[in-house]
């Protein structure tokens, strides 16, 4: 049985776009065929049909979707991470001779989106290439967003760093190179990509950007990441997104940024609480007082990459420091920001040719604040300005663009074209005089009607229009012997008849087509103002990142004023000291709450290593992570929730949270805990600040109080990093004998009547006792059961194990050293 033309024509298509769900234009619809229908049909809830029979006289499955409504469909496929081709018919299949042209004109993918519905406002939503050297182990790693035309790109020489940097990233979809081994990217959408040779690569890149060497975007010492660069820019040109724009990729020096892990990141609660269910509870939570999404995006990547710059994090508290005393300014500029639009995105939508006329009057909008903007950042310090003024030339472009704007789209226009309604009148002769016409025929069927009932004398006569039927005159039945000869009959209708006469008709031809003309205009009118507003997009970027930067500055500032956070002052001696420091997110628990503050003391003579004990519940781990988030806050520039704060830059931050907080995530293993712990002690420094909560919990009370105690005697003494280390093993307190820098710390505990009261006040020495058999009663145990252990325990308590040899050497003594 041979195929039909069109089927054929399907066949061809299909072929180019495989491994994606072909959405096949067929008139008003979007038909899918085979597996693609069973697929969509299942996850669409879509009814199955068929079209014809193929070759072997087996029926074509098919479902389809009315082409309006694909934005309803689209985002449940790429939820699935299933790519979709739209096949468009890409001539008027009026004009068409024979099977009308049809066409793939994009490809939707979930890292390569650019529509709003798909998009999240507040994240970025990246698409990543990797590409690797099998032989060093060497990785280049290139991931941008098409959606803010953003674009990085890094190296990094080690499997498990890249995994964590790909888990940090989180993009939405992921090029692996065929040599790659996937394990490194399991858990996300990834399409594999065959990588060019170094040369060809670079010189692929070269000349996406029109420059001549690499060195001409300080990428000279790349050479891995250029294949990974290349697969980026094939990817956006086979999925037709390439036609806007994408930034010259920006190359991440690691050294430049303070290195957290990817589990350090989550356990801390930076960007979202471990608690999925929990919406606040994390730092960015605390942080976001943003006014735009863009500054809302910015701020998330300020939080997961801090800065390890001294000058750079000055810079940004000196700007807190600006904001948070000029409060006028910042209520000023607080209220600007807050109508300004997307910047980012929209200009990243006019590169593209997508903007639509509401987009235009968002921009127009937001840079009518502009010249407010201008004037108030004008006065700032003049060490501030290169951070957050944008040059005065940008200004003026962008003021004649939002005077473009002005002159041309209505101040409400709609958001589809193919309505009109978009054009001012005044702008176009041609449009006000279609205009003028069109609102002259409407008074001329008014006047038609009062002519008509006056020739026929029906009084009820009407002259209506609807959408199906246009234009009738309309006469009930008791007028009806009434009706002249030359009125022609169109409709019956219960109350009466409708009719139409030559000259109605014509009138109505007349309309109908001119109103196709109009918007035909419209949207000539629009397209031109589009494909001019191109020539902005530069400056708008540039406005656009840093307002960015200032929207983050600021909102660190209303968040500072809001909570009482103090400047942190910097230094270079190692020193590390916190007065009265508070846990940002605890502290924000409503109602009575009252938190406990807490000091914090390193440096580099004294002490250097705290071995924190106390019972459960007295509030270690909250303490733990209070100062690793102040540094971090610090870090990006934020001040922070203490009395006083003077500080040494962190290069490395690990947090290691026992077993016991993490058991919901599944990874409570005590492998995971060793993994973890194995690789903060190959990479921290004597810089880098260490927390260890709970280490060795997850195996025998010997087993991991032997490695609990190792592991803290190797940090001490072949990292020296800062540390703090919660433990309940109470015999690692006695380590402090031996290793001067190290103080022991414990979270006092009051004992009233046999309960205990907690504290939550840390101070000097080691605990006494850990209490466990008194928070199970403040838990509410059956007194039977306290009663019972605290005789257990008064046994066991008899035969004591010590890390120390003991003097009298006792035989059921332990030493461990
Ligand atoms: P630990 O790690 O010692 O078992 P946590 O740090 O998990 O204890 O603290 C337990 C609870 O105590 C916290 O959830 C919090 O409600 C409370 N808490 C901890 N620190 C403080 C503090 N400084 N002020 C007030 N409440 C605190
Ligand atoms: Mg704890």
């Amino acid at each position: 049985m041979a195929v039909t033309p069109m089927m054929r024509q399907y066949y061809e298509i299909k072929s180019g776009c495989e491994d994606a769900i072909l959405f096949f234009r067929l008139g008003d619809f979007y038909e899918m065929f085979y597996d693609d229908a069973y697929k969509a049909s299942r996850i669409l809830g879509l009814t199955l049909t068929s079209r014809g029979k193929d070759e072997n006289g087996e029926k074509i499955p098919m479902c389809g979707i009315p082409y309006h409504a694909a934005n309803n469909y689209i985002p449940k496929l790429l939820a699935q991470n299933i790519k979709i081709a739209i096949c468009e018919q890409t001539e008027d299949p009026s004009q068409a001779k024979g099977l009308t042209r049809r066409e793939v004109v994009k490809i939707l993918t979930p890292g390569t989106v650019l529509e709003d519905n798909l998009l999240q406002s507040q994240e970025n939503n990246y698409l990543m290439a990797i590409s690797n050297d099998t032989l060093k182990n060497n990785f280049g790693l290139a991931y941008c967003d098409i959606s803010t035309g953003e674009f990085f790109v890094t190296e990094i020489n080690d499997p498990a760093k890249l995994v964590d940097e790909i888990e940090k990233i989180n993009p939405k979809e992921i090029l692996t190179a065929t040599n790659l081994d996937i394990r490194l990217v399991q858990g996300f959408f990834t399409t594999v990509y065959n990588p060019l040779p170094y040369k060809e690569a670079r010189d692929r890149f070269l000349k996406f950007y029109n420059i001549h060497s690499a060195e001409a975007v300080g990428l000279e010492d790349f050479h891995i990441s250029f294949s990974a660069l290349a697969a980026i820019l094939n990817y956006l040109e086979k999925t037709k997104k390439i036609t806007g724009f994408l930034n010259k990729p920006k190359r991440i020096d690691n050294q430049d940024y303070l290195y957290m892990n990817a589990v350090t990141l989550k356990n801390l609660e930076v960007l979202s609480a471990l608690n999925p269910q929990n919406k606040s509870g994390s730092l960015i939570w605390v942080l976001d007082m943003t006014r735009t999404s863009m500054g809302a995006r910015l701020l998330r990547k300020w939080c997961a990459k801090p800065l390890y710059n001294r000058e750079l994090i000055q810079q940004r508290l000196d700007a807190v420091d600006f904001f948070h005393t000029n409060f006028g300014v910042l209520a000023e500029l607080d209220s600007l920001l807050g109508e300004i639009y997307d910047l980012e995105r929209l200009n990243v939508k006019i590169a593209n040719q997508i903007a639509n006329p509401r987009d235009l009057i968002s921009i127009k909008n937001s840079l009518n604040k502009l010249p407010a903007l201008y004037q108030i950042l004008k006065e700032i310090p003049s060490n501030l300005k290169n951070l957050l003024l944008f040059p005065e030339e940008w200004l003026k472009a962008t003021h004649d663009m939002s005077v473009e704007i002005e002159k041309i789209i209505l101040d409400e226009p709609p958001v589809l074209l193919n309505n009109g309604g978009i054009v001012k009148s005044s702008y176009s002769e041609e449009l006000d005089k279609l205009r003028e016409d069109v609102k002259n025929s409407k008074q001329w069927f008014i006047d038609l009607e009062i002519r008509l009932k006056k020739e026929t004398n029906i009084k009820s006569l009407k002259v209506n229009y609807n959408k199906v039927f246009g234009y009738y005159i309309e006469v009930t039945t008791t007028n009806l012997p009434q009706v002249p000869d030359y009125f022609i009959r169109k409709q019956t209708i219960s109350t009466g008849e409708r009719f139409y006469t030559q000259e109605l008709k014509e009138k109505e031809n007349f309309i109908l087509h001119a109103d196709e003309i109009i918007i035909k205009k419209e949207i000539e009118i629009f397209t031109a103002l589009l494909a001019d507003l191109k020539k902005y997009t530069d400056a708008l970027q540039i406005i656009a990142d840093k307002i960015s930067v200032l929207d983050c500055l600021t909102s660190l500032a209303k968040v500072a004023r809001a909570n009482n956070y103090k400047k942190p002052v910097l230094n270079d001696n190692g020193l590390f000291k916190l007065q009265n420091s508070r846990h940002p997110v605890l502290e924000k628990k409503p109602d009575s709450y009252q938190f406990v503050a807490n000091d914090a003391f390193f440096d580099t003579q004294t002490s250097n290593f705290v071995i924190l004990t106390g019972p459960n519940m007295a509030g270690k781990s909250t303490y733990m992570r209070q100062i690793a988030l102040i540094i971090i806050m610090a870090q990006i520039g934020s001040f922070v929730p203490a009395q006083e704060a003077n500080i040494s830059l962190t290069d490395k931050l690990f947090a290691r949270i026992g077993a016991s907080d993490n058991l919901f995530e599944g990874k409570s293993t005590f492998m995971m805990e060793m993994l973890e712990s194995s690789g903060i002690l190959h990479n921290a420094t004597k810089d880098s600040f260490i927390i260890l909560d709970e280490i060795g919990r997850g195996t025998s009370t010997f087993d991991g109080l032997s490695i609990a105690a190792s592991i803290a005697k190797y940090i001490y003494k072949q990292i020296q990093a800062k540390t703090m280390f919660a433990t309940h093993y109470h015999e690692i307190t006695s380590l402090t004998e031996q290793y001067p820098l190290m103080k022991n710390m414990n979270i006092a505990v009051v004992e009233e009547q046999n309960k205990i009261r907690f504290t939550y006040k840390v101070i000097p020495g080691k605990a006494e006792k850990s209490y466990g058999i008194h928070v199970a009663d403040l838990a509410g145990l059956p007194k039977e059961i306290i009663r019972d252990a605290t005789k257990i325990l008064e046994e066991l308590e008899k035969e004591e194990i010590s890390l120390h040899k003991n003097k009298t050497g006792k035989i059921k003594q332990l030493s461990l050293f």
